[in-house]
């Protein structure tokens, strides 16, 4: 979310402003290696698809916390010996961040780091806490000063004001106070924390590298520095490292599991292993069903590149359709999402994807994609693959219609402007420019990804971006937009 100042004069926060308080990321913390801060710059490389506009490492070397942060990739920052060279210690924790817009000030750059009465404490996290604002709000009120909009500054405060004596007691009492979704990571002086909410809604793995432990948001992340994969942080579970080895608590009310499902549609990476299921066998279970359910005769399916493939190649195997590579990527431009203004965006679109004219002339073709969200990158691949002189064009998507906002930690438009929020099926066809368009429907989803259908009562994922049903408090929503009591908005960092 960013703030902006609303007539009466008052700061607010809100989606799609320009200072975040609402974003995605991947996490990573090892403890034991005697070269932390590459290894850690290594596992955020591999997490670089969870967070593209800022990154940041701080490492212990048993007398200080060292850290840089900054905005952009993680190889244009931490790709030099020198800055690595400036991050000594055999504990690290860094983190990679997406929001919005382009305007991510230096200051919410995470991991962030805080002295307290018991030394430093770092603090990386992927997820959203719901109740952020309002217990943010009375915190300022009883004399807490904040330095950026992030929610995660929330817990370094509750941390620092609590009553209990060991650091992770004082964590859990933090995190007891607070409501959202969690997989973080944090280092003090002598151990490396990795915690998971109790609902598990984003992942975070547990690795070794030898002697070391690793936590990261994706096993992709382990395969990148040759580590093992042992298991996922569970859900609820707070993992401590220390010179004693590992050990495990489980301070939280047990709740039901709520593992985001659209990780497995779209945000992991294909080759990650998220659940202890293998992303990219998901993917093409979720293509092979939206065959079985909405098969259409076609001479070619193609899938829109690169998020759209697995699924497509689902989809050909089970409908026993070629599959092409019809439409052609250009790999040095972001994901389309990222651009921060419509007219960007559109212009994203187009210098992200060409047409293979020759696969694509005279055919009936299936395309292929993961989501339809705003519909900007829909309507201009039809139209691009009609310009290359397809006969029929036929969309099938592996997901649900996305009508509602994400406010766990997964970057969405507001309500208004999710295209199935406000038009049914038949008229997002018409709106893109396509023969016939289907979504996956939730069972099929569910029998793809669990294998088991979605329980009404208690579903095994969460799933509330299709169905607005929201397991978790959104205590800061409910009087619409938050008071955010920080009057500094742009920052030159
Ligand atoms: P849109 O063009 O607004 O309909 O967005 C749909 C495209 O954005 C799809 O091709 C998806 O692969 C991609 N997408 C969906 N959700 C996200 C997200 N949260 N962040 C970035 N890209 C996304």
């Amino acid at each position: 979310m960013t703030a902006r100042v609303r007539e009466d004069g008052e700061t607010v926060a809100g989606k799609g402003d320009d200072d975040h308080f609402h974003d995605e990321c991947g996490v990573f913390g090892v403890f034991g290696h005697s070269d932390a801060a590459a290894t850690a710059a290594l596992g955020l490389h591999a997490l670089q698809h969870r967070g593209q506009e800022a990154a940041g490492i701080v490492s212990y070397d048993g007398e200080h916390f060292h850290s840089h942060r900054a905005l952009g990739l993680v190889g244009d920052n931490f790709g030099s010996e020198e800055v690595i060279r400036r991050l000594p210690g055999t504990m690290a924790i860094g983190h990679v961040r997406y929001s919005t817009t382009g305007d991510t000030v230096l200051r919410n750059v995470q991991p962030i780091f805080a002295d307290f009465e018991f030394g430093g404490l770092t603090i990386a996290h992927n997820g959203n806490l719901t109740n952020a604002y309002t217990t943010r709000k009375s915190l300022v009120k009883r004399g807490c000063i904040f330095q950026s909009t992030s929610d995660t500054e929330t817990i370094i405060h509750l941390v620092a004001i609590s009553l209990y004596s060991t650091v992770v007691d004082r964590i859990i009492d933090a995190m007891r106070q607070m409501d959202g979704t969690y997989s973080m990571v944090a280092i003090t002086r002598q151990k490396l924390i990795g915690m998971r909410d109790p609902h598990g809604v984003r992942p975070l793995v547990l690795g070794r590298l030898g002697g070391a432990y690793i936590f990261a948001s994706e096993t992709c992340a382990l395969d990148i520095i040759g580590a093992e994969y042992v298991r996922d942080v569970e859900p609820g579970e707070i993992a401590i490292v220390d010179k004693n080895g590992l050990r495990s608590i489980k301070p939280f009310a047990k709740m039901p599991q709520r593992f985001c499902i659209f990780e497995y549609i779209y945000f992991a990476r294909p080759d990650s292993l998220v659940e202890g299921s293998n992303v990219y066998e998901v993917r093409k279970r979720i293509g092979a069903e939206l065959a079985r359910e909405s098969h259409v005769p076609a001479d070619v399916v193609v899938p829109v590149p690169d998020s759209g493939v697995p699924a497509a190649i689902g989809y050909a195997e089970q409908s026993q359709t070629p599959f092409e590579l019809g439409i052609i990527r250009n790999h040095y431009v972001g994901r389309t999402f990222i651009e921060p203004t419509d007219r960007i965006r559109h212009l994203g679109v187009k210098l992200k994807h060409n047409a293979n004219a020759a696969y694509l002339k005279g055919k009936r073709v299936v395309l292929v994609d993961d989501s339809i969200v705003r519909g900007t990158t829909s309507l201009k691949i039809v139209e691009m693959v009609r310009n290359a002189g397809a006969r029929e064009v036929h969309m099938r998507i592996s997901s649900p219609p996305t009508t509602h906002p994400c406010f766990y930690g997964i970057d969405t438009p507001d309500r208004e402007d999710l295209l199935a929020a406000h038009h049914d099926p038949d008229a997002v066809a018409e709106r893109i420019g396509v023969d016939s368009l289907s979504y996956i429907t939730m069972d099929g989803l569910y029998r793809a990804v669990g294998g088991t259908p979605r329980d009404a009562v208690t579903p095994q994922y969460c799933d509330a971006c299709f169905t607005g049903e929201y397991p978790i408090p959104l205590t800061d929503q409910e009087d619409g937009p938050v008071p955010l009591q920080l009057s500094l908005l742009a920052e030159q960092d």
